[in-house]
Parts: C-alpha cells; sequence; structure tokens
C-alpha cells in the first residue's frame, strides 16, 4: 500500500493541476483558491464520478464562496473564547484543542474555513504548550477534543507526545480526536497509528462522514481498525445543500454509518461561515429529514440535530415535535403518524 504521505503529496492544490483532472474551466476559481486553500487528494478525487456530484461539491472550488454577504469569519466566536491561542473554552468541563491547521483535504464547506491550511492558523510547539499549561492550570476541564486541521494528519510520534502529555495532566478523563481521515484518506489509519492511539483510553474518535458514497472499502477497514482497538467512533455530518439534504441520503448515510461501526453523534446544521452561504440548508429542511428517520431505522442510527448558536452559545438541539398537548394526559403523534395518548403520572387512567 502506497504511503499516506505519498498520496498526500500528490493532492491537486493548484488551478493548472484541477484543470488536468476534472472538467471545470472557470478562471474565478483561481482567486477562490488564492482565499481559500484547495486540496484534493488521489484517493477523494477517484471517488468523485461525475461534475457537481455530492463528492465534487465538498472538494472543488466554486465561484459562489466569493460571492457570500451575509455569512461571517469566526461565527462561532472561537477567537474571542480562546484563552490562548488555538484553545476554545466555551463549555464548563471540556475544550477544544487546535494542534495542526493541515487537512487530508479542504471541504468547501469548513466552519474553520477562515484559516485551516493557511498560514492565519499559526500552530507551533509554543502554542501546543501554552494550551497543555492552560489544560493543566484548569482542572474543570475533564474531556479534551484534540482538532484542528485534522489531527491525524500529524506524525505518529508527534501524536504520541502530545497524547502522553495530555495524560499527564490528571483533571482530564476524556480524550476525544476530531478527525476526516477515515473518510478523505483512510491509508492514514495504519496498524502503527493505532498500536499508539490505544494507549491512551479513554479515547474517543469522532469522524465526518457526509454521504454514503464515502463508505468505501478503505473507509471501511480504517474504521475496523480503530474500533478493534477499542476506540469509539462517533460521526458528525454536516447537512449540505445539493450534497445530502434529502432524507434518502440521510437514512442511507446513518445506515452505513452503523454497519461500518461508527455511531452517528450529530448531525449539524451548518454554521454561518464566510464562503459557504450556498451550502445551507433551512432549519425546517433538517428537522424534516429526522422526523422521516425516527421509527425508520434503529435509534441507534439517528444523530441528534444540531444548531450550533452564533456567537459561540453553545450547540442546542433541533428537534421534531410530535406533541399535540400537554395535560393530564400527553398527546403526540407515533412516528406513523397514529395520535396516542399517555396518562401522566398521579392521574388517573
Ligand atoms: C462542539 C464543541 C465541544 C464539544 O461539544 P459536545 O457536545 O460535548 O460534543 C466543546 N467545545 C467547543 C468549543 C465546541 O465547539
Ligand atoms: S477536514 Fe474538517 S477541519 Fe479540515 S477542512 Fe474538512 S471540515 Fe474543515
Amino acid at each position: 500500500m502506497t504511503h499516506w504521505k505519498a498520496i498526500l503529496q500528490d493532492s491537486i492544490t493548484t488551478y493548472s493541476a484541477l484543470q488536468k483532472h476534472l472538467d471545470c474551466n472557470n478562471t474565478a476559481l483561481k482567486e477562490v483558491i488564492a482565499n481559500f486553500p484547495m486540496r484534493i487528494n488521489p484517493y477523494f478525487l477517484n471517488l468523485i464520478k461525475t461534475p457537481h456530484d455530492p463528492l465534487w461539491k465538498q472538494s472543488v472550488p466554486d465561484p459562489a464562496e466569493l460571492d457570500d454577504a451575509i455569512c461571517i469569519d469566526d461565527p462561532l466566536d472561537e477567537e474571542n473564547l480562546s484563552p490562548v491561542p488555538n484553545l476554545v473554552h466555551r463549555y464548563p468541563d471540556r475544550a477544544l484543542f487546535l494542534v495542526t491547521n493541515q487537512c487530508a483535504m479542504y471541504c468547501r464547506f469548513c466552519t474553520r474555513k477562515r484559516k485551516v491550511g493557511t498560514s492565519r492558523m499559526c500552530i507551533s510547539a509554543d502554542t501546543i504548550n501554552a494550551g497543555l499549561d492552560y489544560l493543566t492550570k484548569t482542572p474543570e476541564i475533564k474531556d479534551v477534543l484534540i482538532s484542528g486541521g485534522d489531527p491525524l494528519l500529524l506524525d505518529d510520534e508527534v501524536i504520541d507526545t502530545l497524547l502522553l502529555n495530555l495524560r499527564k495532566i490528571p483533571s482530564i478523563e476524556v480524550i476525544r480526536i476530531g478527525t476526516r481521515v477515515p473518510c478523505s484518506l483512510p491509508m492514514r489509519i495504519t496498524g502503527r497509528l493505532v498500536a499508539i492511539l490505544r494507549k491512551y483510553h479513554p479515547l474517543y474518535i469522532n469522524t465526518h462522514f457526509n454521504h454514503p458514497a464515502e463508505i468505501t472499502p478503505e473507509a471501511t477497514r480504517a474504521c475496523a481498525l480503530l474500533a478493534d482497538s477499542g476506540i469509539p467512533l462517533g460521526c458528525q455530518t454536516v447537512l449540505l445543500r445539493g450534497i445530502n439534504d434529502d432524507p434518502a441520503v440521510i437514512l442511507a448515510l446513518m445506515r452505513g454509518l452503523l454497519r461500518i461501526r461508527v455511531k452517528p453523534y450529530y448531525l449539524f446544521q451548518a454554521d454561518l461561515t464566510r464562503g459557504t452561504n450556498h451550502f445551507r440548508t433551512h432549519t425546517d429542511t433538517g428537522v424534516a429529514i429526522l422526523r422521516h428517520l425516527i421509527g425508520k431505522i434503529s435509534g441507534m442510527a439517528i444523530p441528534t440535530l444540531a444548531l450550533d448558536a452564533p456567537g459561540g452559545k453553545g450547540k442546542i438541539p433541533l428537534s421534531p415535535d410530535f406533541i399535540l398537548e400537554r395535560g393530564k394526559n400527553l398527546i403526540f403523534n407515533s412516528y406513523c403518524g397514529k395520535v396516542c395518548t399517555y396518562p401522566e403520572a398521579g392521574e388517573a387512567f
């Protein structure tokens, strides 16, 4: 198997390389790429079957990225919620620790589009040490989410040292890694990598699949290797217009994830990130999709539909409403639309 770094090295990163591989003549794309980096690695490129299919839309730049007068650079106010650079402390007991600016591909809808893959996201031994220091001095943080960028693009030794240093902080109970490589570059998941990861349990991985076509034999192998190492796997999917904003697509994706031992965790409403407005869906669409899933597939396959509140106010669930009336009896719709009654505790039946 070709080494993952060699595969990554062959990525499309320039307009001229893009012309050679895909049919998208549009010089406006040069300006898009100058503003927001592009990286389409050969593995993901190979999954694109037709122009503007769901995998194309996730990875190939679009002039619409420059035509966004609505969204803002940092919709979740991450910079203001960072007590030290690249560590976001928004919730009392957990923190988001950004440890690299690199990804195996640059998703066009990325929430951190303002800085991912660019020199605007400045990560060094100093920022990592400042983060570790903050975590040591803030024992109320019990759960650290390592993210970026994609932490699994770091070298094995760097990951080992980082996890070792986190495990030296006694107040940290759970370590989570947010990574898209099981989907975007599954060859990165090697026996050597999982031998490192499994030393640091309880360690969870939240990965990121958006479309059933991403569930390939390679992705299946990568997730099996991780799951066999005792790492619980979750998935954070983003609802994206023209990509997966369809009940049948999301249903197939959630089923497919369970099959590869990944538990759907969040289904996110797209953030208000500058350059991504064309991907946003109406919140009604997400709620209708979730409503469609409930009862049709196992509860195991149903994620929480969540909206990350603008201004860094935290994630809130958006739930379909089954309740018709509250009182002595709770009156509600069943999943297939039958009206049901449940007498409340303390009421006569
Ligand atoms: C999403 C997020 C978390 C984790 O939230 P969970 O609901 O625990 O998955 C923590 N910190 C920040 C800043 C986040 O954006
Ligand atoms: S892998 Fe994640 S962090 Fe990287 S570009 Fe895609 S969405 Fe953004």
